[in-house]
């Protein structure tokens, strides 16, 4: 059995221990959605009001160049570089996840048009399939979306691939692809993969480089904790980067945006991914949050994230066996993401019970609850608190108060 104590000493020799004290959370509250929303990193806090009054404020239009702001998309993607094994002139800041996701598909279905055929994860997060979709009506004959199960993506990679377009971490299960093995299968078949970082960015040792991978994208407010709506990253291999050209080509992508020229020149490099004004207040948070990110190693959080999942597994076995929870995560440490995931059929009324406990996690139809693990702000401690209180609720059975409540818009 695991006591409160073994907790206790785990947090004792945890490395990543102070980094809590880098992020602001309210009082009590133990916070399981850093996969959905990041916490709020302090420094972000003060470098926001900065840019406000110190470069807005004082500098205007002067801070295009005075301030940085001009260059802040590459300067910022540079950073997560860093982060997922890349090099710095392949990453990018602008748009988000959904746009980023529009405009890299159609640019790598651009580099071989013989292949029309986009595979994908039928079950991928709803807003990459909805892209797709609409992609494959704009295109029309020139683009095949082909949706099959998870399992059977490895099996339907063919000569006809030309696009494998996947989540790295499914987001209602947090089970990991491998990455480095679909790639492989992917391009031995004459293809390219697109893989989506949303859940695994700043969490997983990833080697895009190494792995060489084609294309990648992910979200800046999970577990990079950039703020609500942060602007996303795409990375585009330094390979394939002169012969892209993607369909949302605003000035800020052209070679020479002053120079104001009636037709449309791709920048070289990265930069053509971008399409218009960066939005900079937002930029600044994020680049704050990466700053606090990169001041540890990211194999240091893997471990941690394995180490603090692995326990919220072990201590659900111990004490809240009896009470109807499937575990739909893996218990393999390596297919594992950072976060936790079970169904069961009271799901929507027990995770309001937690949250009216300060237990954040969330919900995701139609019976699956998720708590998502940052290592950079919870301790082991927090793991034995978490699961501690979810017994209570189903021993006392206190989320029957929650029962047939109306859903809110955001679960
Ligand atoms: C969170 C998430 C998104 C979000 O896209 P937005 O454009 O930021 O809303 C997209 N894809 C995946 C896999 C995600 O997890």
């Amino acid at each position: 059995m695991i006591t409160e104590r073994d907790c206790v000493a785990l947090d004792e020799q945890d490395p990543l221990a102070d980094e809590a004290t880098k992020y602001y959370l309210p009082e009590g509250m133990l916070y399981f959605a850093g996969h959905s929303l990041g916490a709020l990193p302090v420094a972000a806090q003060k470098r926001v009001a900065s840019i406000i009054r110190d470069e807005w404020g004082e500098q205007l239009v002067g801070g295009w160049n005075g301030a940085g702001w001009y260059s802040s998309p590459a300067r910022v993607g540079a950073k997560i570089a860093q982060l997922i094994g890349a090099d710095a002139d392949e990453v990018t800041v602008t748009d988000s996840t959904s746009v980023n996701l529009f405009k890299t598909i159609i640019a790598a279905m651009g580099l071989n048009t013989q292949r029309k055929i986009c595979l994908t994860d039928r079950e991928i997060f709803p807003t990459d399939f909805y892209i797709m979709q609409g992609i494959e009506e704009l295109l029309g004959e020139r683009f095949t979306l082909k949706a099959v199960q998870r399992d059977r993506i490895p099996e339907e990679i063919g000569d006809d691939t030309g696009l494998l377009v996947l989540s790295h971490v499914d987001y209602r299960t947090g089970d990991v692809f491998d990455m480095q093995s679909i790639t492989r299968r992917v391009h031995q078949a004459g293809g390219l993969v697109l893989w989506d970082l949303c859940h695994s960015a700043g969490i997983l040792d990833i080697r895009l480089n190494q792995v060489k991978v084609d294309f990648a994208l992910g979200c800046g407010y999970k577990f990079l904790n950039g703020g609500p709506g942060a602007p996303s990253f795409v990375y585009v291999a330094k390979r394939h980067q002169e012969n892209i050209s993607q369909p949302l080509c605003g000035w800020m992508g052209h070679a020479n945006p002053f120079a104001f020229d009636e037709t449309y020149e791709s920048a070289p490099g990265i930069r053509r991914m971008l399409c218009g004004t960066p939005s900079i207040i937002a930029m600044g948070c994020f680049e704050a949050a990466l700053d606090e990110l990169l001041a540890v190693s990211i194999q240091a959080i893997q471990d941690k994230s394995r180490k603090l999942t692995g326990l919220f597994i072990e201590l659900m076995k111990e004490r809240c066996a009896d009470f109807g929870f499937t575990l739909i995560s893996s218990q393999n440490d390596a297919i594992r993401g950072s976060q936790i995931s079970y169904t069961h059929k009271q799901g929507y009324a027990i995770m309001q019970a937690l949250i009216a406990s300060n237990v954040i996690g969330d919900f995701r139809a139609p019976d699956c609850v998720r708590f998502g693990v940052s290592p950079l702000y919870l301790s082991y401690m927090d793991i034995w608190r978490a699961v501690d209180t979810l017994r209570i609720i189903m021993e006392t059975e206190a989320w029957r108060n929650f029962q047939g409540q109306k859903k809110e818009a955001v679960t």
